[in-house]
């Protein structure tokens, strides 16, 4: 990706991404071992040194070249980290989970799934299970302020602050609280695109798989008013993003190999 100090300083969205996937600390230290070198570095040992000089989940090569850059970049390792946020969003089935799975493994994401932290505190059974239960069995969206605080409480807790969070906001009211409540501007939603009819045979596969581990909600009935629901509330937040210039649309109707590969290129 073409970048300099200029636009370094007006970021586009895709840059912003891979600002954010990089990680401002890394991006700094790589831009801090790029000024020690007296020579005009090659890619490779730009590399070496600035693994050399720190380390960390997202030294890569890409992390350097994208220092390169960015050499003026403000020292600001000292000051708390601030966190980096990205929405993944897209229908039931559409690969949010397994795509963030893999931008976990190659980026050093933290995944945050909305849907498995509900089923969690579902399970724990507290006071609130049983209304997050009934919400999730019928296809509707859990109360904000209860999904919120889930997802505010595990980014509290998390050391690591660049942050996929997949499957909300999931209608404008998630999108207000999150906002209300402090949330972070996401640096850029995923959009993950796909069609119908795909979505439909994917849960059907994955409840069949499940067995008796067959989530609530993988079964026919429900699975045709999550479709509506996320078409009706989850569609306005996406237009929201999209008038922001935050979205990247990937289309997620293929293989997980080829689907993973764009989102790469995406990002
Ligand atoms: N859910 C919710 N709010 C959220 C995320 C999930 O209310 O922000 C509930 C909702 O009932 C949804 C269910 O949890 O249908 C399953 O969500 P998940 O994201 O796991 O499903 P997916 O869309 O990924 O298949
Ligand atoms: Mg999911």
């Amino acid at each position: 990706t073409p970048q300099g100090p200029a636009s370094l300083r007006h970021p586009h969205p895709t840059q912003m991404l891979g600002r954010a996937l990089l990680g401002r600390a890394a991006m700094t230290r790589g831009a801090a071992a790029l000024r020690r070198l007296s020579t005009p570095p090659t890619r490779a040992r730009a590399a070496a040194a600035a693994v050399a000089g720190g380390g960390g989940a997202a030294m890569t090569l890409s992390t350097v070249a994208a220092a390169e850059f960015s050499p003026d970049a403000p020292d600001t390792s000292a000051a708390p980290q601030k966190p980096i946020v990205i929405f993944v969003l897209g229908g039931p089935g559409a690969g949010k989970g397994t795509m963030c799975q893999r931008l976990v493994e190659d980026y050093g994401f933290v995944h945050l799934s909305a849907g498995d932290l509900l089923r969690a505190e579902r399970n724990r059974g507290g006071e609130k299970a049983d209304m997050i239960n009934s919400y999730i069995k019928n296809g509707q969206i859990v109360p904000n302020e209860v999904t919120c605080g889930l997802i505010m409480a595990a980014m509290e807790q998390s050391v690591c602050k660049k942050f996929l969070i997949d499957g909300y906001p999931r209608n404008a009211d998630n999108r207000e609280g999150w906002e209300a409540m402090g949330g972070a501007e996401p640096a850029a939603v995923l959009y993950f695109d796909c069609p119908e009819d795909i979505l439909t045979a994917r849960i059907e596969e994955r409840g069949r798989l499940a067995g008796d581990k067959r989530r609530a909600d993988d079964n026919a009935e429900a699975m045709v008013k999550r479709l509506k629901v996320y078409k009706e509330e989850t569609g306005p937040v996406i237009s929201f993003y999209d008038a922001r210039g935050k979205v990247m649309r990937i289309n997620t109707g293929f293989e997980r190999d080829q689907v993973y590969a764009s989102v790469k290129r995406a990002v």
